[in-house]
């Protein structure tokens, strides 16, 4: 089998109603993906995390690399395209674009054997996953606070056990919001919050003191993600977990965070970090140091099941009879490419989403959909 085409699309779908959080604001979801046809007929689909346009020229410029090799080979492809970028490219959409190409080897791997890919990662080690709703975000609306409370209590409704809320705004109204979803969805419910490194270790030290009684389950991305020294002090100082790693690339990045104990909870994103390959590899980095996984998740519903399948296969830590629960990123806010780019439901149940039991990703991609809003 070889690799005879990878093609690179940027999909765009326009928002009815733009939001923002503390770093900018979207009005409309641009996602990149690549689709990998082998001469046998197999295709592979994998997507990126990042600037969508730009990712789609790094794919082009690395793609050639990679013609006429054996897809099930990825070991040796990754390698191939990591040397290719090494010099210049060692974070960043380069190594997104490695992401993509990787996950949609992973996904012909498993088409190949006719067996999902978290079989392929080594097995299954759980049925269900824990989804938690990713929403609240920020809007220009008066009521804000009165909003986010209502979203939140959407969540509940529709049987999520876990919140994430954005902060960043400044202390003031960020504590306001807090505690007043806290108040709407009662302390049943877990609520993690989000501040996508807007504040200084000062100010990120000062939110956590006025929040600790808030039962926060992770405080994410504090602080900018370069700043390893004041992530360590900081998780020193406050009792709320902390968590961190979207913004992070290949294992030599998340050694960093692990070696420096910064983090509580990791959280890479699996079509940026490396693709499943590295991803793997840094689960093993990160399984030394008793360190827990909850991958950051974004973009369409090929990312979701590429985490699905990876998260079916992380270890548990610690290992016991009775499991702790497995923790999916499932993103609520407005994006039609999200369901619309498969034509697979994804089903929560009970508060609960199922592991892929079909082969490679376990998705089937709606090209016609595909077609009509790519750019
Ligand atoms: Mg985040």
């Amino acid at each position: 089998m070889k690799i005879i085409e990878v093609i690179p699309f940027v999909l765009n779908e326009d928002l009815e109603k733009e939001f923002f959080f503390s770093q900018w604001e979207y009005s409309n979801r641009k996602i990149s993906i690549v689709k990998i046809i082998c001469d046998n007929g197999l295709v592979g689909w994998g997507e990126a995390y990042g600037p969508a346009p730009v990712v789609k020229e790094s794919i082009n410029y690395i793609k050639k690399n990679i013609i006429g090799l054996n897809p099930l080979e990825s070991d040796l492809i990754w390698s191939i395209l990591f040397r290719r970028v090494h010099d210049y490219g060692r974070s960043g959409v380069f190594v997104s674009a490695i992401s993509a190409i990787d996950v949609a080897l992973w996904d012909i791997k498993g088409k190949y054997h006719k067996l999902p890919i978290s079989t392929l990662l080594g097995g299954s080690f759980r049925e269900k996953i824990r989804p938690y709703a990713t929403g609240l975000y920020f809007s220009d609306s008066k009521t804000l606070t009165k909003d986010l409370c209502e979203e939140a209590v959407g969540y509940v409704n529709d049987g999520f056990k876990s919140i994430k809320m954005k902060v960043g705004l400044n202390i003031e109204d960020d504590v306001k919001n807090v505690k007043e979803v806290r108040d709407a969805i009662g302390f049943d419910v877990e609520l993690m919050i989000d501040a996508n490194h807007a504040y200084s270790y000062d100010e990120a030290l000062k939110l956590s003191k006025k929040l600790e009684n808030m039962e926060i389950k992770w405080f994410e991305e504090p602080i900018s993600p370069e700043f390893y020294d004041q992530y360590s002090d900081f998780k020193a100082k406050t009792s709320i977990p902390v968590a961190a790693g979207e913004c992070e690339y290949l294992r030599y990045g998340f050694q960093k965070l692990l070696d420096k104990n910064c983090i509580d909870f990791l959280q890479m994103d699996i079509c940026s970090c490396g693709g499943l390959t590295e991803a793997k590899r840094i689960s093993s980095l990160s399984s030394t140091k008793g360190v827990k996984i909850i991958p950051h998740t974004w973009g369409s519903g090929i990312a979701f099941f590429t985490a699905i399948n990876f998260i079916s296969n992380l270890e548990p830590i610690p290992g016991r009879l009775y499991q702790d629960d497995a923790y999916i990123e499932y993103d609520r806010t407005e994006n039609k490419i999200r369901e619309n780019i498969i034509k697979n439901d994804i089903v929560m149940k009970d508060g609960y989403i199922s592991v892929n039991i079909k082969p490679g990703l376990g998705i089937d991609v709606d090209e016609t959909y595909l077609n009509k809003i790519k750019i």
